[in-house]
């Protein structure tokens, strides 16, 4: 369980009757702090039957509606195209066909046609689409059967888009969010307006949001049943994200209390914020190495405030916007420089696009069953080479101070790590030919996060030159449970034997070979894990800005010998259970 405290019976009770009057909700804490404040409603998407009926007088701007969701639908898969030059044909074809689908005049007519009837355009969006595949169900033709799903899908993509036309966001500036979930480029829309705190009906504690807000330090909440039903707008609450606790109308009494707690969070600090130019290093002088995870280019600046040495991760897919558009590579090339400029001298580790699974999917036209199971990461990068090359060439650029190295993730078979290698090669020709200047012993790296990976560290470790831990799919993988689940989150457990083991593996291969590991996961600013990884024998580990210095407080209490001995203890027992109760009892 990676949350720090686990809450188990999520319930809700009021002292009083109903909604005004005190009353608790209880959830999974997913990223700790306290927040005081509003909330604000996101409403559950409505299902739409097919039946929304309009006014005469709003027919025409339904139509204008529908034109432009046309239109735009029309942008983004055209720059998917461009971008896809160097795809398999079979994922050609699958564009083409939604494109034609898209602006199939016929069916366009039908869908206006449907609209000056008097419904609204989702739910003749719906009709028409539905009707045309009613016609194709049927078929005995085997091909025409398939077509079913693509119009399932282009059903779909209009539908999204006409539901998030122009979210208002700043409406929910200073206030608490309630949603059934979120995504993550919708939170990072949300940080930027000033909301202060979120509960979510669902998402896994490992989730890229619970991820995000945590590096936001915006106290989170998540696996609230029925959240969104139990609350409704305007509320008072105090949400609590170190045990999961919602007050809704909080009494005085409350109130005055949790107002304490934030001032004595804020102390904390305080104290912690003079640790920033102290070396990391155990109590018997084992030096360790803090590193940031960056998102953002605004957390360089955090970064640099908690004293980090490098940035051991930037999840580059945070570039991509809602409608899954790809910066181009001028445009990436100016953000990785700047990011590069900013840390230097220190290094900054830019993972290549970790695209898919509950990351930064939209607007990918990929239709998978499972996607954390499919064409993630360096799949999708192997699948798209020109994405993945232009992104190369970026990083390439930006590298010329000699402080950048470049990271892929998701690599479960050596071929995929020397393919890519091969296509770096390629790139820096290219870049040579333009007489364009980059660092040529650029580190290459990658990502430690599926089994497989694991088991062949020994041979991946001869072909790069350093290894980070991505603890949080490596207890997806290994575990097999869903990270963004709620409904898994006491199977999702980063110390459990089997996912110690692991990292042990790989650390121990690592260093055989005489290569850097880190491990760039949430597991590396878990309060309970610290001990444990310095006794695994970890040296760096990368962090949000905001758990770095609480970290390092940590770190600069433990003694080395110490914790080894402590470990391999560890490593012989045989559940989470008894491995965490021996982790608390040493750190009491
Ligand atoms: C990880 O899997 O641990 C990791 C750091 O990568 P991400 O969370 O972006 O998948
Ligand atoms: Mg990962």
């Amino acid at each position: 369980m990676l949350s720090e405290t686990t809450i188990s019976n999520k319930q809700y009770y009021s002292t009083g009757s109903g909604i005004n009057t005190q009353g608790f909700l209880k959830g999974i804490p997913s990223a700790v702090g306290i927040a005081i404040g509003k909330s604000f409603i996101i409403e559950p998407e409505p299902y739409i039957s097919g039946n929304t009926f309009i006014e005469a007088d709003k027919i025409q701007s339904e139509i204008e509606r529908f034109a432009k969701a046309l239109k735009h639908l029309n942008t983004e898969f055209d720059e998917v195209i461009s971008h896809s030059k160097t795809l398999p044909q079979s994922a050609q074809t699958i564009i083409e066909t939604y494109l034609y689908l898209i602006n199939d005049e016929f069916i366009n007519e039908n869908i206006r046609e449907r609209i000056k009837t008097g419904l609204d355009t989702e739910s003749a969006v719906i009709n028409e689409y539905d009707y045309q595949g009613s016609f194709l169900r049927n078929s005995k033709d085997d091909l025409l059967r398939e077509r079913v799903n693509d119009l399932e899908n282009v059903k779909r993509r209009f539908i999204s888009t006409l539901r998030h036309e122009n979210p208002e966001y700043h409406l929910a500036s200073g206030k608490i969010l309630v949603a059934q979930n979120i995504s993550p480029t919708d939170l990072v829309k949300y940080k930027e307006v000033g909301v202060i705190g979120i509960i979510t009906e669902m998402g896994g504690i490992a989730s890229h949001v619970s991820i995000l807000a945590r590096s936001f330090e915006m106290p989170a909440i998540i696996g609230v049943k029925d959240a969104t039903k139990v609350l409704t707008d305007g509320l008072d609450l105090i949400i609590d994200g170190f045990t999961g606790l919602i007050i809704y109308n909080p009494d005085n009494l409350l109130s005055r209390r949790y107002e304490q707690r934030i001032s004595e969070i804020e102390e904390h600090k305080t104290i912690l914020g003079k640790l920033v130019k102290v070396k990391t290093e155990t109590s018997d002088k084992r030096r360790i190495h803090l590193l940031s995870n960056i998102d953002r280019l605004e957390d360089v600046k955090n970064a640099l405030i908690a004293g980090a040495e490098g940035v051991g991760l930037v999840r580059t897919e945070s570039l991509l916007s809602n409608s899954g558009k790809i910066p181009d590579e001028d445009s990436q090339y100016s953000w990785y420089n700047e990011l590069a400029e900013r840390m230097y001298p220190n290094i900054v580790t830019i993972r290549c696009f970790d695209i898919g699974s509950d990351k930064y999917s939209a607007g990918i036209p990929l239709v998978e069953n499972n996607p954390s199971l499919g064409l993630r990461g360096v799949r999708f990068l192997l699948y798209s080479r020109d994405i993945f090359k232009s992104q190369i060439k970026a990083i390439l650029r930006a590298s010329v101070n000699k402080n950048v190295r470049i990271m892929i993730p998701m690599i479960s078979d050596l071929s995929e790590l020397l393919t890519s290698k091969s296509l770096i090669a390629d790139c820096m020709l290219e870049l040579d030919k333009s007489g364009i200047k980059y660092d040529s012993k650029i580190p290459v790296g990658i990502m430690i996060e599926t089994p497989s990976a694991v088991l062949t560290s020994d041979i991946l470790a001869v072909e790069c030159d350093f290894f980070s831990i991505g603890t949080n799919d490596l207890t997806q993988y290994t575990l097999a449970a869903d990270r963004t689940n709620d409904l898994v989150t006491d199977i999702y457990d980063s110390f459990h034997p089997s996912v110690l083991k692991m990292i042990k593996i790989t650390i121990e291969n690592a260093t055989k070979a005489g290569i850097v590991v880190g491990i760039c996961g949430e597991l590396a600013g878990h309060s309970g894990a610290t001990r444990l990884l310095m006794g695994l024998g970890i040296t760096e580990l990368s962090v949000p800005s905001s758990m770095l210095l609480e970290l390092k407080n940590r770190i600069l209490k433990i003694n080395f010998e110490e914790a080894v001995q402590m470990t391999e203890k560890l490593l012989t027992l045989n559940s989470s259970h008894d491995i965490l109760k021996i982790l608390e009892s040493e750190s009491n």
